[in-house]
């Protein structure tokens, strides 16, 4: 039998796939395509194949991970006004910087900087700001990741609703 890559005679050929097409070749030149038989390539030493195999793995995952996002996923996360509606809600209070930051034990500069959306509050910052001015910063959003927001945008629930009207 002759290899079909290198022309090689050799007493055994193996199937495999190059390229999307099934060549019988000699064990040299197995190492550059995808072993035909499901698991019949085993320790494969060659970076090649695996560097292929890994990619189309890697293809698969992402595949899987979006039929998930498809359906929508909820998940809470700082509302991109948080800015606003810690001002806002300061305001309407009739407090000054200095007024929510003493009453939050914080800094004044921390409150400029929430408000002028130079800094993302973390978990307890948020909790404090939330429960001295009463309001949420935090809220709902649907994660879609179907056709129409294909790019990964991140729609919030009112978004949706909206949609579907
Ligand atoms: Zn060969």
């Amino acid at each position: 039998m002759i290899c079909e890559m290198c022309g090689k005679e050799m007493a055994n050929l193996l199937p495999v796939r190059i390229e999307g097409t099934v060549l019988s070749v000699c064990r040299d030149c197995a190492r550059f395509g995808d072993g035909v038989k499901a698991g019949g390539k085993q320790g494969t030493t060659t970076s090649e194949p695996s560097v292929i195999q890994a990619r189309l793995d890697n293809r698969e995952r992402r595949m899987k991970s979006r039929d998930v996002y498809e359906t929508g996923e909820e998940s809470i996360e700082l509302a991109e006004d948080f800015s606003k509606r810690i001002k806002e809600a300061r305001e309407k209070l009739g407090w000054k910087q200095e007024e929510l930051a003493a009453k939050m034990n914080e800094r004044v500069s921390i409150v400029h900087k929430l408000e002028s959306g130079g800094m993302h509050p973390d978990d307890a910052l948020i909790k404090k700001v939330e429960r001295t001015l009463d309001i949420k910063i935090m809220e709902k959003v649907m994660v879609v990741k179907g056709e129409k927001a294909s790019s990964g945008k991140v729609l919030t629930l009112e978004d949706c609703i909206k949609k579907k009207k």
